[in-house]
């Protein structure tokens, strides 16, 4: 039998059910491994105890005869979902120690599947950033070459999965924190339509874009986590789509109407915007996802060129309604409620400042102040309306070029991982690097990122490069049927960094 962090969902799911292994002895194992390779920075927390509960409850459950797909296999959650078994800090000082009186819909959802929490995730604080250096906790390391970072800001998810400290693992996505640390890693990640997954409980960076999803080896384990995941929550978070859940693995392995088992994708139109192929993509980058795009064609696809004309006005109005929403959800952290509070204050209006000064990180100060000021009278119409135009204009690019395509590709990013330490102190750079991902989250589109190979050149050699693939509304179990057959003929997503 293989190692027990070898295995992915599945193989470790259908293990535990035949008995080779229990919830509880892949639970320990992958507890021990996680401490063995604390330096990656990929955990904020632990709770063995609960852990090990949970997994005698998978168990028993299997002993009662049960049997699920996630039943017994150990996952984690990004620590922006709020849990009562593990404080929930979202990366930030203001939430240090933080212990929450319920758990985050998504992660009953998950422990209701079998499921077993190892722990918490560390992300960028509050989930704004796209290489885990905001965390008020520190970096986390990309194991590709620890001198990297993971992208962000669901870092801490991509490196347990690439490293082999979990099989699978949540993440959110505002504006691409699942695509491209996915991508950056080497793993498989998904974020579903908009209010496809229950925001409630998600610690909330910019309302209207957050989104949960999965990360795991595979677009198959991709589509068991999701499946787990998705569905309406209506009750509780008012923005969750009222659609009946569905199963996401319905159509892996299954050729498109019409096509064959040789040509599983024929019939398909992948769509290529120009605007994603142009100057400014690296050629480390850009040779993989061609390479990926020619092995998609053999599987039956057609590629077809499409337009997003609006892709470079994403970055601006991304930047603009992300701070608004932030500005205003995280008024709530006033040292008042929860969350940290000032030792010393002369009145109320200070105990505020200060609570809030020494809370919240750079970045975090930085948004709350962007979007203060573009929601200020006279500005606001200025900055805010503006951008929510040219945002529904975005949305309706998307759907222009869905006449003439099913799915969207491209690069997830335009390069591969960056130095820990760079573009630390350039907030802007760090914006410019999520222009492949913002277009997408503006419309509430699904996306994928799947691993495509390998950066070629120089230091870059080596380095993960996700293709990213998108769908039209709903489309999730299509992006995962066409993943799948990428990697049924390809091995990218099976190659594990060298040590782990
Ligand atoms: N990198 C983007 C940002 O900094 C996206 C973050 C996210 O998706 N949570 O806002």
């Amino acid at each position: 039998m293989k190692a027990l962090h070898e295995m992915g969902v599945a193989e470790l799911a259908q293990a535990i059910a035949d008995k080779q292994t229990s919830s509880a002895e892949a639970t320990q194992h992958l507890l021990a491994r996680a401490k063995q390779h604390q330096a990656l920075g990929a955990y904020l927390s632990f709770n063995e105890e609960a852990s090990l509960a949970q997994a005698r409850v998978a168990d028993e459950r299997l002993a009662a005869g049960e049997r699920t797909p996630l039943l017994g296999v150990p996952i984690a959650h990004k620590d922006i979902f709020v849990t009562r078994d593990f404080p929930s800090t979202a990366g930030s000082k203001m939430l240090e120690g933080y212990q929450s009186p319920f758990d985050a819909t998504v992660v009953t959802k998950l422990a209701q599947a079998g499921a077993v929490s190892l722990g918490k995730l560390n992300c960028d604080e509050f989930a704004m950033g796209g290489s885990n250096q905001n965390s008020a906790y520190g970096p986390a390391h990309n194991p590709w070459d620890t001198t990297r970072v993971p992208g962000g800001s669901s870092g801490g998810t991509a490196v347990a999965v690439a490293a082999r400290l979990l099989p699978a693992a949540t993440g959110t996505d505002t504006g691409g924190s699942i695509r491209q640390p996915a991508s950056f890693c080497g793993v498989t990640g998904i974020k579903p339509t908009y209010g496809r997954c229950s925001r409630y409980g998600m610690v909330a960076f910019a309302s209207s874009l957050d989104q949960a999803g999965a990360m795991a080896r595979s677009a198959a384990d991709c589509a068991t986590l999701l499946t787990a995941m998705a569905g309406p929550d209506i009750d509780r978070d008012s923005t969750s789509l009222d659609h009946p859940a569905e199963d996401y693995s319905r159509l892996l392995g299954q050729p498109r109407e019409g096509a064959t088992a040789a040509q599983p994708l024929k019939g398909l139109r992948i769509g290529l915007p120009r605007e994603f192929f142009g100057e400014g993509v690296a050629a480390d980058v850009l040779a993989p996802v061609h390479a990926a795009l020619a092995e998609v064609e053999k599987l039956g696809a057609t590629l077809v060129d499409v337009s997003l004309p609006r892709t470079e006005l994403a970055i601006p109005v991304y930047y603009i309604i992300a701070p608004a929403e932030a500005s205003s959800n995280l008024s709530r952290f006033d040292g008042v409620k929860f969350g940290h509070r000032a030792a010393r204050y002369d009145d109320l209006l200070d105990m505020y400042k200060k609570s809030r000064s020494e809370g919240f990180g750079p970045e975090v100060k930085r948004r709350i102040m962007i979007g203060t000021y573009v929601l200020s009278p006279g500005y606001y119409d200025a900055y805010y309306l503006k951008a929510q135009q040219i945002r529904r204009l975005i949305a309706q690019d998307f759907q222009q070029a869905f006449t003439q395509c099913d799915l969207i590709a491209g690069p997830a990013a335009p390069t591969v991982a960056w130095a820990i330490g760079e573009k630390a102190d350039d907030p802007v750079a760090n914006y410019l690097a999520d222009i492949f991902t913002l277009p997408g989250s503006l419309a509430g589109l699904p996306g994928m990122s799947v691993p495509a190979g390998f950066g070629g050149s120089g230091e870059n050699r080596g380095l993960p490069v996700g293709l990213q693939l998108m769908g039209n509304y709903l489309k999730e179990a299509e992006l995962l049927q066409a993943a799948h057959a990428f990697q049924q003929a390809t091995d990218w997503h099976t190659k594990t960094p060298a040590g782990f």
